[in-house]
């Protein structure tokens, strides 16, 4: 026991992840930021995913999954928080990181995210409406979280799944180029695109 203790110490120096009541807390407040949007815009929004599932250097990630055609296809929303980077700056984290992510998600829902920059001036104008700084956050992102939209696109063969980044999906889109996998030989074909903004 105190073996696996001092192990989990040297794995985990200084950062506890979020408790579960911390995580609650951030759930709540991130309704309450969603609730004030559609009160002082007068929309009416969709509930939307929240989970502690985001790894790496950002606290917080809004990400679109399309599955499927683009007519016929579903889409799912998330708002994804990093439980370690989180609970290390939690009051910034939820003055801050918890409107920057709902900011993304309304304009998704009022522009659709195809239309806008990622921090845009609509990003930005909702950010105001919550009283939130948008150029606070315009440092937090730069501190080595992409700032740009990232698209990956997941392809399917008969033994395994393949990403591939925008050029080669929109060649196979336009129908101007196929891709084979190496190890069985067969066409790729289109599984999943996802969007992810920080
Ligand atoms: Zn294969
Ligand atoms: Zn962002």
């Amino acid at each position: 026991m105190q073996q696996q203790n001092s192990l989990m110490n040297q794995l985990q120096p200084d950062i506890q992840p979020l408790s579960s009541e911390q995580q609650q807390q951030v759930v709540d407040e991130t309704q309450v930021c969603i609730k004030r949007a559609e009160l002082l815009l007068a929309i009416h929004i969709k509930p939307v995913e929240i989970n502690f599932t985001l790894k790496g250097r950002a606290a917080g990630m809004y990400r679109v999954k399309h599955h499927g055609s683009r007519f016929f296809g579903r889409e799912h929303r998330e708002i994804r928080y990093n439980p370690y980077i989180f609970s290390k700056y939690f009051d910034d984290n939820v003055k801050t990181t918890i409107p920057h992510e709902v900011a993304h998600y309304v304009s998704d829902m009022i522009y659709g995210l195809k239309n806008i920059r990622p921090h845009g001036k609509e990003w930005k104008t909702i950010m105001q409406t919550f009283g939130a700084d948008a150029s606070v956050t315009a440092n937090y992102d730069l501190s080595g979280i992409p700032q740009r939209k990232k698209s990956l696109y997941s392809y399917q063969c008969n033994c395994r799944e393949h990403q591939l980044g925008p050029v080669r999906h929109n060649k196979i889109k336009n129908n101007r180029g196929q891709y084979y996998c190496k190890h069985c030989k067969q066409t790729l074909l289109f599984k999943q695109a996802d969007t992810e903004l920080a």
